[in-house]
Order: structure tokens, then C-alpha cells, then sequence
């Protein structure tokens, strides 16, 4: 995410010589990087912050929970700033809310970012939420009134039934409450509580054994959004840039 005064990464999914080319082919180096704001503790989120947390100029933002549960998977602090969930927190230009998401770690959360005293309505503004068993209802008041909409679809529900490598209890917990939304569940979402203020929806978290881009993409023409709403489907380890006027998130990593 780039904003006029800050350069942020969501999550740190990737080992450090990734994440470093992944900045290098947006013209960045790790030098560049003011913040990491992480949603939780499970490996394909944060298993590139041994090597991140080196960088002793990154500020590392989590809430508490995730904090210590990354903790003792490393075996040291990285030095985190701590928010709370639900409560809203600056850095630099940004301002930030994180909230709550179902799904079975410690502390899971989703991000909306806009830009600080910016006035209603801010362009840019941006809902982030992967790795969620369902959508909660109460969740429209983060993702109504934003300009860009990141969400999870993670698998086909179809293949993943026919899923030869993962067993069963594994299939029941990615289906599960706490688990990860599936493409159908995903489109319902962005479907029955489409907002206005959208002009983008990037849908990332793809398995790579259990979803396909095209699948998204074929499901999406059975709908009837409106023109000035465009999708992306993440088919690479990291989200397409969003570029809008004043900020221009970076990094979702895929998974299952
Ligand atoms: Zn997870
Ligand atoms: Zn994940």
C-alpha cells in the first residue's frame, strides 16, 4: 500500500528474498517499507517476518493475540506496535481500523485503510479480508464505504470436494465457520450487499489445488454488476496493484 507518506505491506507471507523481489519489480526495496500490519499468525501470513523483522526501521502492527502467538513460533518479539481490534489508529498518513474475522487462529483479523483527515468521501479508501469461515453481518459497516473491496475466495467447492490430496477433516475445517470462504460465498457477499462507493472488488486466497481464476470469472458473469465496477482475480502469489488516487495497496498473499 502506497500513500503519499507511507509504504506498507499486509502481512508477510513470503521468506524474505521474495518479498524483496516482489518489491524490486514495483521499484522498492525493503529500505522502502515504513510498516507491516499483520492479520494473523498462521504461516502463510507471516512466515516472511524472521527475516523482515531484521529491518529494524519496519514498524510491525498487530493486535495482541497474533502478536504472541507469532511470538513463540519465532522464539523472540519483533518489536510490535499493538491496536486494538475495532478501534480506530494512525500511522503516518494512514488511518486504520482492524476488525475481527472469523477464523480459527488467535486473533484473526481485517483492515480498512484510508487516508488521515482525509474528507468523506476519501478516495482510496480500502476494505482487506482473507481468511474468513463466513461473513458476519455486522461486517457492512467496513466493506459499504469503501472504494475497494479485497476479499477471499479461496476454493471451488467442487473441487475441493474431489480434492485428492487434502483429507477430510482437513476439507471440514476450510469449509468450516472458521475456515475460508469459497468462491460461492465470496460472490453472494459482494452480490447482496453491493455498494455504490465500490469500484473495484479483488478477490485473493486462491488455493492453488482447489480454485481457478476463470472459475471466479466465469461465476461473475452470471451476475449483473454495474459497468464502473471492475474485479480482479489475484492469479499470482500477490495481489495486482490497485492504483486509485491516492493509495495503492500491495500485497494479499493466496493459500489455503
Ligand atoms: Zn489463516
Ligand atoms: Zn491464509
Amino acid at each position: 500500500m502506497r500513500t503519499p507518506e507511507a509504504n506498507a505491506i499486509i502481512d508477510a507471507g513470503f521468506s524474505g528474498k521474495i518479498i524483496t523481489r516482489l518489491l524490486e519489480q514495483r521499484g522498492l526495496s525493503v529500505s522502502d517499507i515504513h510498516a507491516t500490519f499483520i492479520t494473523h499468525e498462521h504461516n502463510d501470513h507471516c512466515s516472511g517476518l524472521k527475516g523482515l523483522s531484521k529491518s529494524k526501521h519496519i514498524a510491525f502492527f498487530a493486535n495482541k493475540k497474533t502478536a504472541e502467538a507469532i511470538n513463540v513460533k519465532l522464539d523472540r518479539d519483533v518489536g510490535w506496535t499493538f491496536f486494538e481490534n475495532e478501534c480506530q489508529f494512525y500511522f503516518r498518513d494512514l488511518e486504520i481500523t482492524a476488525f475481527s474475522l472469523p477464523h480459527d487462529a488467535a486473533d484473526p483479523v481485517g483492515y480498512v485503510f484510508s487516508l488521515k483527515n482525509c474528507r468523506e468521501p476519501a478516495q482510496g479508501k480500502i476494505c482487506i479480508m482473507t481468511d474468513l469461515g463466513y461473513v458476519p453481518q455486522g461486517l457492512t459497516q467496513y466493506t459499504s464505504d469503501v472504494d475497494c473491496l479485497v476479499i477471499e475466495a479461496n476454493h471451488d467447492l467442487q473441487l475441493l470436494e474431489f480434492d485428492p490430496k487434502r483429507p477430510g477433516y482437513i476439507k471440514d475445517r476450510i469449509r468450516g465457520r472458521y475456515g475460508h470462504l469459497s468462491n460461492e460465498a465470496a460472490l453472494s457477499f459482494v452480490s447482496k450487499n453491493y455498494s455504490p462507493r465500490w469500484k473495484k472488488i479483488i478477490f485473493v486466497h486462491l488455493s492453488s489445488d482447489c480454485n481457478k481464476p476463470e472459475i471466479i470469472r466465469k461465476m461473475l458473469q452470471k451476475y449483473n454488476f454495474p459497468d464502473n465496477l471492475t474485479f480482479e482475480v489475484a492469479d499470482s502469489p500477490v495481489t495486482e496493484s490497485y492504483q486509485c488516487q491516492n493509495s495503492t495497496p500491495m500485497a494479499a498473499p493466496t493459500g489455503a
